[in-house]
Formats: C-alpha cells, sequence, structure tokens
C-alpha cells in the first residue's frame, strides 16, 4: 500500500513528507480571509493487508503513541430514545478521551508521524483542546510541545496544557491570531506543525471515528436481535452504516475527517454508501451553513457562541469541508446558544452524559432536525468534549 498526500482541488501529489503541508499550487490562490485553499488529503493505492477491522493509517502502528486513543464507546441512551422515539439512536462518546476530547484522534497520528521521523518538537495554535490533546499525547510519546493560545480559552484546557508539560505561548487576540503566529515559528525554526487542517494528518486521524461506528452498529445489531429472540435468522453483517450522523462543526475538520473514513469505507467495500452527515453549528459561528446555503464562502462575521470549541471567524477547512458536503448531500443545521445549553442539560440529565456547549451542539442539531427523518433510521449524534473543560460554560446554562 502506498501513500501520499492528494490535492483534492487539482489532483496534484506530493510525498507525505515533513514540511509539506498545502498544494503548492492551489494554495497561491489563498485569499485573505478565507478558508485555507489547497488543503491536502491523505491518499492511498494497492491493497490494504490489514484484517477486517483494521484502519488504513499512513504511519506504521509501532510509532503511535503509548496510550490508549479511540475505540470510544458507543451508547445506547434508553430514555433519550424512548423520548425522541428514536429507537437506533446512538451516543458516540468521544469526551473520553485521554485528554477528553476527540481531538486526541488527530494528535495521535501527528505525534506518531514525528516519532516515525524522528522529529523531536511539535507547534500549534488552538482555541483549546487541540492544545491540551497535543500536551497530553506528546507527553506520552515524549516529544516537546509548544502551543499558541488565545489568553481567553478555558482555564481548564490552559490547566491542562501545563500539567502536561507543553510550552504555553499566550496570544493577545483571537484563535486566528495565535493560528499566524504559530505558522511564523514553526516557518522559522522549521518545527512540525499541528495546525488543523493545515496539517493534512490531522483529518486522516480523525477518520477513524467512521471506523469504530460502522463496527460498534454492527455489534449493537447482533444485539438488538439476541434481545428480541431472533438472532438466529439475521443474516452476518460485520459493518453496518448509519443513516444520519450528527457533527459539531467549527474549522470543519472534524467532519471532513468523518468523510473520510466513510469514502475509505466504501473503498474497502465495508459498507455501500456515504452516510447523511449534518453539520451542526452555532449560530454565531456558523460559516459553513451560510456557504452551503449560498454556494461559497464570504466576508467572515466576527464569531459570538458560548460554544468555544467551535467558535471560528474564518474556517479553516471550510472550502474543503464544503465541498464534501456538496458532494455527498450533506446538510447543515444551525442553533442557539440557548439550545445548546438545553441541549447540555438534557444529555447530562437524561443519559448522564456531560459534554462541553461545542459539543452539545451535536445533540441540539439533532433535536432541531429529527422532524426531517424517519424514527426508524439509525442515528448517531457524536459528543466530542468533556463538559469538565469548561465548567464556566455550564454554569450559564444552570444559571449560576
Ligand atoms: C475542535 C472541536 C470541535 C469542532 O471541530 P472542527 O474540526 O473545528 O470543526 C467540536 N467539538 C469539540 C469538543 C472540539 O474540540
Amino acid at each position: 500500500m502506498r501513500w501520499f498526500y492528494k490535492c483534492p482541488e487539482c489532483g496534484a501529489e506530493y510525498g507525505i513528507e515533513p514540511g509539506r503541508y498545502l498544494c503548492g499550487a492551489c494554495s497561491a490562490k489563498q485569499e485573505a480571509d478565507r478558508p485555507l485553499a489547497g488543503v491536502l488529503e491523505c491518499a492511498w493505492e494497492g491493497r490494504f493487508d490489514g484484517g477486517p477491522d483494521d484502519i488504513p493509517l499512513p504511519v506504521a502502528k509501532e510509532f503511535l503513541p503509548p496510550l490508549p486513543v479511540g475505540d470510544t464507546p458507543l451508547w445506547e441512551p434508553a430514555r433519550l430514545r424512548d423520548e425522541t422515539g428514536f429507537p437506533r439512536l446512538f451516543l458516540k462518546d468521544d469526551t473520553c478521551e485521554p485528554t477528553g476530547s476527540f481531538k486526541d484522534r488527530a494528535s495521535y497520528l501527528v505525534a506518531g508521524f514525528a516519532k516515525e521521523r524522528g522529529i523531536t518538537e511539535i507547534a500549534l495554535a488552538s482555541t483549546g483542546n487541540a492544545a491540551s490533546s497535543m500536551s497530553g499525547i506528546g507527553a506520552a510519546a515524549g516529544l516537546k510541545i509548544t502551543v499558541f493560545l488565545p489568553r481567553k480559552a478555558p482555564v481548564a484546557k490552559r490547566v491542562q496544557v501545563l500539567q502536561y508539560g507543553a510550552e504555553l505561548r499566550e496570544v493577545d487576540g483571537t484563535y486566528d491570531v495565535a493560528f499566524d503566529q504559530s505558522l511564523a515559528y514553526s516557518g522559522e525554526t522549521g518545527v512540525l506543525s499541528r495546525n488543523t487542517a493545515y496539517n493534512p494528518l490531522t483529518i486522516e486521524g480523525k477518520k477513524t471515528v467512521s471506523f469504530e461506528m460502522v463496527r460498534d452498529l454492527a455489534r449493537a445489531r447482533e444485539h438488538e436481535a439476541r434481545r428480541a429472540g431472533h438472532l438466529a435468522e439475521l443474516p452476518k453483517k460485520d459493518f453496518v452504516a448509519p443513516d444520519h450522523v450528527f457533527v459539531p462543526v467549527g474549522d470543519g475538520v472534524i467532519i471532513a475527517g468523518v468523510y473520510k473514513g466513510f469514502e475509505d469505507l466504501v473503498r474497502l467495500g465495508r459498507i455501500q454508501r456515504v452516510p447523511t452527515i449534518w453539520a451542526c453549528q452555532a449560530e454565531g459561528s456558523s460559516a459553513i451553513a451560510r456557504a452551503l446555503a449560498a454556494g461559497g464562502f464570504g466576508a467572515p462575521v466576527p464569531s459570538d457562541t458560548i460554544a468555544d470549541s467551535i467558535a471560528v471567524d474564518v474556517p479553516r477547512n471550510g472550502a474543503h469541508a464544503l465541498s464534501k458536503l456538496r458532494k455527498y448531500g450533506g446538510k447543515a443545521v444551525v442553533v442557539t446558544d440557548a439550545e445548546i445549553l438545553d441541549a447540555q442539560k438534557e444529555l447530562a440529565a437524561k443519559a448522564g452524559l456531560f459534554a462541553e456547549p461545542s459539543s452539545s451542539a451535536a445533540w441540539a442539531g439533532f433535536i432541531k432536525a429529527k422532524a426531517g427523518i424517519r424514527a426508524d433510521e439509525t442515528v448517531v449524534v457524536m459528543l466530542t468534549g468533556s463538559g469538565l473543560k469548561d465548567v464556566a460554560g455550564a454554569m450559564k446554562g444552570l444559571g449560576l
């Protein structure tokens, strides 16, 4: 199996090498205040020799850091199923990743790549979770991590960075300023950048969630048949695709990773088609939803939402995510901060799952969109970050 980077825009191919981030020709057309141009995808050709449950990745397994990332539980929330009337509703719980967020899936692959190539330092900008994630994964891997973080990031995420022993450079300004500063730092020093979307491995690392979903939905289908007493008549299936997946969206990297996972699964013959993916955005940070409706990205609107992890003015992976949404008939749903806080409370109080506001946007999105979905369809809502990461946000929801 041969791995390479491929530009989904112009088809140019590049080796997967440190220092290669964007497509040369397409990134030259970058416009100010617009999503990154020339975002690359990890591509492969040849035969995949892995086992039936294995995930093809561009980094050899032995270099992946020694901590348990991924393989997160797929919940079957009985009370929420009853209340919503969706008996095949599932929650994919990434709040229990080692550092408490979905970002670990990306950090894990980037750290593995660094180990494979003998790289000792990684730098990045973040709104909080990518920083705490890379710091924790880097600690396990023995890598130096330098993070550029806006001063207003939630305190728990800052404390995580420091506990994990990373170098914290606080930025007076937004994530967008931190992004530029971290790129300048990587440019001057040659340090590997884990900036989201900019480093294609961040997208590739996130695809693992789709592989887990189709495997665990097949197991859930078997359990369901066993409970109902007709396991014997059930045709055997190792993989079951969901009909709908609800994803919280800021920069658009998670959603692109989810798509990449389903694309690979179709190509490997494990599932027949890519599910309907719902991009769930906060009203105060809805650039991708607006672009899907308008047919392209306009001037940035300053973000304003309680959901800090999905608050972005210019979604870095916006163009790439938009092209996937268009190609596969994906949809967008926009929710208010009040709906997000209600969703957070409902998930905690009725499922026992305490997710941070950005993550709860996916549940709020499902609640808003469910009238248009058949109740017998299989729905997975992705919960991407722990509620303990932003206690101040949760307090607002409680009126404290
Ligand atoms: C980063 C993040 C998101 C959004 O991911 P994007 O790739 O920026 O769209 C959602 N939820 C949590 C908890 C996150 O940390």
